[in-house]
C-alpha cells in the first residue's frame, strides 16, 4: 500500500506557481529592467535591450504572419550578426524551432538538412549565396528565403525576395509572444558534423536551453553585465547557449563575423571585453599573435575553452598572457558545455606545470547537469578512480538533448542504460575528475596497445616550432596501426621529421612516438576542430621512418 502523503493532494500546479522553463523569459526580464543598456554591438551599430526585445517580437510576428506555426523549422545561414542573435529569441517566440546551419558546410549537406527538417523559412547572409543557391536548387519544397544584408560585408549577392529589416519592419512590435505549453517542447535543432553517414539532428528543449544558459553563469562564475565577444560561432550548439546566457546576464554582445587576431584585440580594448569562448585553436591564435597587437589591455579577460582537448601549451600560454582560462567540456548533445574543470583554490599555489595538468582535465558536471561519469559501455559499471582504466564518458540530467530528429534507433543507442553515451574515452582520476584520453574513433591501436593521440599531441605542442598538430592512426603491416603526426609549423622554422620523432621519444614511451610526420596546414572545421577523418586518409600514403 502506498503511504498517503499529505503534501501530494490539494497542492497542484497552476498558472501562479508553475511556468515552463524557457530562455525567452530571460530576454523579457532584461528588457524590462535594463531597457537602455547596450545589448548588441556590431561595428558602429548599437542596440539596447528594449530595441532587441522589440525586434525579436517583430520577427516572431512577421514569421507568424508568413504562416510559420508551432513546430515549424526556421533555419539560418548566418555569421555572428545582430539578426542571428535575434533569431535565438524571435523564432521560438512564435513557437517555431531554430536550426542554425554551419556556414562552412557544402550545398548537398545543407540541402539534406533543409529537407530533413522540413524547413519553412531560411535566413541567409550574402557571403554564402553560392552554397545556399546550389542547395536550394534541388529542393522539392523550397523555404521562404530572407536575406540578411549586413552592411559590414562587401560581396556575395541577395537570393530572396525580401531583406530582414523590411521583413521584421512588417511585424508587430507589441506581438504577444507565448511560452511553450510544455517546457519539453523543442527550441532548436543542431546537426552533428556527420563525419560518418548523414548528420544527426540534435533537438534541444526550452527547459535544457534555460538551464544551460543559467548554468554557464553559475559554473563559470560570470558577474552581471559581462561584455561578451562572439568569437564562438552562434551556429555551433547555439553558441553553447550563450545568446540566452547573455540575456540572463544583461550584458553586452559584441558581434564578430570571423576570428581574426587583430580585430579581437582591438575589440577587447575598445569595448572592454570581459568574456569570450572558443576552441583551443582560437586561443592559440591569440597566444601566437605578434606582441605589439596585444598591448594596452589593462583588465582581466576571462575565457572558456572547449570543443577539443586544450593542449597544455594553450593553458600555459593563456596564463602567461594574463587571461583567465576555464576549461569546459561537452557535445552538441549536451547543449555545448555541460562539464567544467572546477578550479580548487589550492591549485593556485602549485607550480605552473602542475596547474596546467590539473586544468587540462575535463572535470566534473555543470551545476545544473545531473551527473557525468566514466563507465564500461558494455556492462555500464563505473571504472575505478585510478587514472588508468579507460571507459566511456557518460552524462545524464536536464542538460541532455531530447533526442535525434526522426532517428529513434540512434536516439535509443545514445541513451542505452539510462545514460547518454558520448563516444569519448576517458579515465577517472583519484579526485573524481574526468580526463579524456581520446575519441573512441581516434584512439590508435598499435601492437594491441592503446595509444592516445591527445597524449602525443600534447608533447608535440611543446616543441618550439609547432603551431598546430594532429596525430592519427596510420595502417602498419607489422603493428596494425602506428601514430602519424601532421604538423603545421610556425613561420621561419624548419625542423625535419627525424627531429620531431626524436623530440617525442625523449618524452614518452618509444612505442607511442609517431612513425611518420607530414608537414603542412591542417584541415579544420569552422569551429576549430581538426578534421582527423581527412588526415586518416592522407596517413595511408605517408611514409614511415624507422
Ligand atoms: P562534433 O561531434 O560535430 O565534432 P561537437 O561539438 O558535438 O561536434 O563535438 C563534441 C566533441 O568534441 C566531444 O565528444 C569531444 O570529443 C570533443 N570535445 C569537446 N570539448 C572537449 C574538451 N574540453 N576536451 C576534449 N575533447 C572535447
Amino acid at each position: 500500500m502506498p503511504i498517503a502523503n499529505q503534501y501530494r493532494s490539494g497542492l497542484d500546479k497552476n498558472a501562479a506557481n508553475y511556468t515552463p522553463l524557457s530562455p525567452l523569459s530571460l530576454l523579457a526580464r532584461t528588457a524590462y529592467v535594463y531597457p537602455a543598456r547596450a545589448a548588441v554591438i556590431h561595428g558602429q551599430r548599437r542596440l539596447n535591450w528594449a530595441q532587441v526585445y522589440e525586434r525579436c517580437r517583430r520577427l516572431a510576428s512577421a514569421l507568424a504572419r508568413a504562416g510559420v506555426a508551432a513546430g515549424d523549422t526556421v533555419a539560418t545561414m548566418l555569421p555572428n550578426v545582430p539578426a542571428m542573435y535575434e533569431c535565438h529569441f524571435g523564432v521560438a517566440m512564435c513557437g517555431a524551432v531554430l536550426n542554425t546551419l554551419n556556414t562552412r558546410l557544402d550545398a548537398p549537406t545543407i540541402a539534406f538538412m533543409l529537407d530533413h527538417a522540413e524547413t519553412k523559412v531560411l535566413l541567409t547572409d550574402r557571403e554564402y549565396a553560392d552554397t545556399v543557391a546550389a542547395s536550394l536548387a534541388g529542393l522539392k519544397h523550397k523555404p521562404l528565403v530572407i536575406d540578411v544584408d549586413d552592411p559590414s560585408f562587401d560581396g556575395g549577392r541577395r537570393l530572396g525576395g525580401i531583406e530582414y529589416e523590411a521583413f521584421i519592419g512588417g511585424g508587430d512590435p507589441a506581438y504577444e509572444w507565448f511560452l511553450p505549453d510544455d517546457e519539453w517542447d523543442a527550441i532548436s535543432l543542431n546537426y552533428t558534423s556527420g563525419t560518418t553517414g548523414n548528420p544527426k539532428g540534435v533537438v534541444y528543449h526550452h527547459r535544457g536551453a534555460y538551464l544551460n544558459a543559467i548554468s554557464n553563469i553559475v559554473s563559470w562564475g560570470m558577474p552581471p553585465h559581462a561584455v561578451y565577444l562572439w568569437t564562438l560561432p552562434m551556429f555551433h550548439c547555439n553558441g553553447w547557449c550563450f545568446p540566452w546566457t547573455m540575456a540572463a546576464n544583461a550584458g553586452t554582445n559584441i558581434c564578430l563575423r570571423k576570428v581574426d587576431a587583430p580585430a579581437i584585440f582591438d575589440l577587447i580594448r575598445e569595448h572592454g571585453v570581459t568574456h569570450y569562448c572558443g576552441a583551443p585553436i582560437v586561443h592559440n591564435t591569440l597566444i601566437n599573435a605578434p606582441e605589439e597587437i596585444k598591448r594596452g589591455i589593462t583588465h582581466t579577460v576571462h575565457c572558456l575553452v572547449a570543443g577539443a582537448a586544450p593542449p597544455g601549451a594553450v593553458i600555459e600560454g593563456m596564463q602567461k598572457m594574463g587571461f583567465n582560462l576555464t576549461h569546459v567540456y561537452g557535445l552538441s548533445e549536451t547543449y555545448g558545455p555541460a562539464a567544467v574543470c572546477a578550479k580548487q583554490p589550492e591549485w593556485d599555489a602549485l607550480p605552473l606545470d602542475e596547474q596546467v595538468r590539473l586544468n587540462g582535465r575535463q572535470g566534473v558536471w555543470y551545476h545544473l547537469q545531473q551527473g557525468m561519469t566514466v563507465m564500461d559501455p558494455v556492462n555500464m559499471q563505473p571504472v575505478p578512480w585510478d587514472g588508468a582504466t579507460m571507459g566511456e564518458v557518460m552524462f545524464r540530467g536536464n542538460i541532455t538533448m531530447k533526442g535525434y530528429l526522426k532517428n529513434p534507433q540512434a536516439t535509443a543507442a545514445a541513451f542505452a542504460g539510462g545514460w547518454f553515451h558520448t563516444g569519448d574515452l576517458a579515465v577517472m582520476q583519484p579526485d573524481g575528475y574526468v580526463k579524456i584520453k581520446d575519441r573512441s574513433k581516434d584512439v590508435i591501436i598499435s601492437g594491441g596497445e592503446n595509444i592516445s593521440s591527445l597524449e602525443i599531441e600534447d608533447v608535440l605542442y611543446r616543441h618550439p616550432a609547432v603551431l598546430a598538430v594532429a596525430v592519427v592512426a596510420r595502417p602498419d603491416p607489422k603493428w596494425g596501426e602506428t601514430p602519424c603526426a601532421f604538423v603545421e609549423l610556425k613561420a621561419g622554422t624548419s625542423p625535419d621529421a627525424q627531429e620531431i620523432i626524436a623530440f617525442c621519444r625523449e618524452r614518452m614511451a618509444h612505442f607511442k612516438a609517431p612513425k611518420a610526420v607530414v608537414f603542412g596546414p591542417l584541415p579544420k572545421t569552422s569551429t576549430g576542430k581538426i578534421q582527423k577523418f581527412i588526415l586518416r586518409e592522407q596517413a595511408k600514403s605517408a611514409s614511415a621512418i624507422d
